[in-house]
């Protein structure tokens, strides 16, 4: 379960205006958020709705209008752009929904990128980013460039990548968004074992409610505003509970062994 005494992001009062010309579109308006350390959230929400705004907010690629915004009580929204790179760096894992990789690296070398720079050598980055490769099931697999993976395999890579740094947040705008389903559901279930093992604290992106439903809490925005919270079945693996009959559930459960009910489902999510 989340530790509710250690929010690792506090947002209050956030406001993003953009100018359209003369007009203002109020991209996110008066929005207030609390994550904890260890918790995998989606937020969800039609086009046009924000996500994309929040999302970068909170990866410190821009900035609010207004409010604050804490990470790991550092307020990013006041800090200059020359600090702001180095909480970029060292404290957010980015993952896309077009996995972003670099074509004449191989998997290994992708993963070693974002420890450049750091005080880590040749073959500490090499040892890690084979460790990380590992990690998400692509051992065997270093030496591949991306054109040789899979779309499932490179979102692996890209999320090896995202932790080569022990980031405090993983933020993932959209990450299934160019996947099958099939792989869809192994990239979700990844996410829900890294954050169960390694305790990462996940925030995802996404209008997929067939995604978002593997997470532990579920935030539908609307016009720049959270109007709705929903648990997911990761809050229920969490807790090993079934939420209908209470029987004990496996972390790889996506229906109650006992009551064959599905655990969590988000398809009412957008419309109730
Ligand atoms: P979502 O990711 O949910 O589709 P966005 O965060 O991209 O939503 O956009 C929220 C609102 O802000 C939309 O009305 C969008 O048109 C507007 N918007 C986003 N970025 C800009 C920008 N750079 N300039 C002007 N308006 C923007
Ligand atoms: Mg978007």
């Amino acid at each position: 379960m989340s530790n509710i005494n250690q929010p690792v992001l506090k947002i209050e009062n956030l406001n993003k205006t953009y100018m359209l010309g003369k007009r203002e579109v109020n991209a996110l308006s008066e929005l207030n958020l609390i994550v904890n350390k260890g918790e995998f959230i989606a937020i969800m929400g039609p086009s046009g709705s924000g996500k994309t705004t929040l999302l970068n907010i909170i990866g410190c690629i821009d900035k609010p209008t207004s409010g604050t915004i804490l990470i790991d009580d550092v307020d990013v929204g006041n800090t200059p752009e020359d600090k702001l790179y180095k909480v970029r760096r060292d404290k957010m894992g980015f993952v896309f929904q077009t996995f972003n990789l670099l074509p004449y690296l191989n998997a290994r070398e992708n993963v070693e990128l974002p420890m450049e720079g750091k005080t880590l050598t040749k073959e500490q980055r090499r040892k890690r980013a084979s460790e990380l490769l590992a990690l998400v099931g692509l051992s065997g697999r270093e030496n591949h460039r991306p054109q040789r993976l899979s779309a499932g395999e490179q979102q692996r890579v890209a999320i090896a990548r995202a932790l080569a740094n022990n980031p405090a947040i993983l933020l993932a705008d959209e990450p299934t968004g160019n996947l099958d389903s099939k792989n869809k559901q192994e990239i979700m279930k990844l996410l829900a074992n890294l954050n169960i093992q390694q305790g990462t604290t996940i925030i995802m992106v996404s209008h997929d409610t067939d995604a978002a439903r593997h997470t532990e809490r579920m935030l539908l925005l609307k016009d720049g505003k959270i109007v709705k919270e929903k648990e997911g079945l990761h809050s229920a693996k969490k807790n090993n509970k079934c939420p209908h009959c209470g029987s004990t559930l496996a972390v790889t459960d996506d229906m109650c062994p006992k009551c064959k009910k599905h655990i969590f489902t988000a398809d009412d999510f957008y419309t109730t």
